[in-house]
């Protein structure tokens, strides 16, 4: 399912199945994650990437060839492929523990084909070995939902009183992680979506509410999931001194202006970018212990724009995950 054009429908195309270069794997997909960054990539949102392009960057699949120089992985091995596909390794960032911030970075997705296909090609470096604990699709949202999520709650720090703003496919998984460290979870959702609200209590939320509501107590820390600026301001008035506002997503959009006061007290806002490898060794060590279990609803490859759409539109609970 290939995007020609941003904002254009998905075309189900017929193309050749790719080889592997030099340290790259052919994967035969098993299943893929829908995330929101997709729907930003055929949104348009996103606009330095390649086109035409296939999206899907939440990859579970085996391994059906190998290029010349491969060791890590051999053919029959599940692989999950990731956003990041590849990094430079030789300047500050990628040096000093942070190549999600490598200037070379290249995005699964975004700059290289993805996998709402049968087949994908992928540098072996950055791919993991994937759970067994975990079938084809309740891995898939483990690869970014999960990945991200586990990134920006480690930038929570200690965090126990825990918002989350928009309780989607990632929310559902860092609940789970948060639960099991024994944060509190205030899981806020758009005005009056009770669905979404009995989800997060599902989870284990100690309260839900509307995304303009204040908590019963001041958070520690939020993680804004939802793509919406406006929500940063209410995080910062749900706050409490010292507490941190992280913005997980890649796209939102503008933050509203807000007075001063909000952010005095050593309150802190900042973004999470993408993820390193270790962020997914780590992630995908703890996820079967806590155990994470994922909320998936597997759809057939050629309905890759009724994921993308019903996503728009929050009619999602858990995660879409397409399976060829
Ligand atoms: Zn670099
Ligand atoms: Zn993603």
């Amino acid at each position: 399912m290939q995007l020609a054009a941003p904002r254009a429908p998905l075309g189900l195309v017929d193309l050749p199945t790719p080889r592997p270069g030099p340290g790259q794997l052919l994967v035969r997909v098993r299943a893929c994650g829908v995330c929101r960054t997709d729907l930003h990539v055929a949104d348009g949102e996103l606009a330095q990437g390649k086109l035409p392009i296939i999206p899907g960057h939440e990859i579970v699949g085996t391994v059906s060839e190998s290029g010349a120089g491969v060791e890590r992985f051999a053919a029959g091995d599940r692989v999950g492929v990731p956003w990041l596909g590849y990094t430079c390794g030789s300047c500050g960032f990628c040096l000093s523990g942070r190549e999600n911030l490598c200037d070379a970075a290249r995005f699964t997705c975004y700059h290289l084909d993805g996998g709402y296909a049968e087949y994908v090609v992928a540098d072996q470096r950055y791919c993991f070995p994937v759970p067994d604990d975990y079938d084809d699709v309740a891995a898939a949202p483990l690869l970014c939902a999960g990945l991200i999520g586990y990134r920006s709650l480690v930038l929570t720090g200690e965090a126990e009183h825990l918002g989350i703003y928009g309780f989607g496919a990632a929310a559902h998984i860092v609940a789970q992680v948060a639960r099991y460290q024994g944060r509190k979870i205030y899981a806020f959702t758009r005005p009056g979506d009770k669905e979404g609200q009995r989800f997060a209590q599902a989870l284990g939320a100690t309260w839900t509410g509307d995304s303009t509501a204040r908590p019963p107590e001041p958070l520690d820390a939020a993680i804004i999931f939802a793509p919406v600026g406006p929500l940063v301001v209410h995080a910062l008035r749900a706050s409490a001194k010292g507490g941190t506002v992280v913005c997980a997503g890649i796209h939102m959009s503008d933050i509203p202006a807000f007075p001063y006061e909000l952010l005095w007290g050593e309150r802190v806002v900042r973004s999470v970018a993408n993820l390193t490898r270790r962020d997914g060794e780590e992630f995908l060590a703890l996820a079967p212990k806590v155990p994470v279990r994922t909320a998936v609803e597997p759809l057939p490859l050629a309905q890759a724009n009724e994921a993308l759409a019903r996503l728009r539109e929050g009619r999602i609970t858990g995660a879409a995950v397409l399976v060829p």
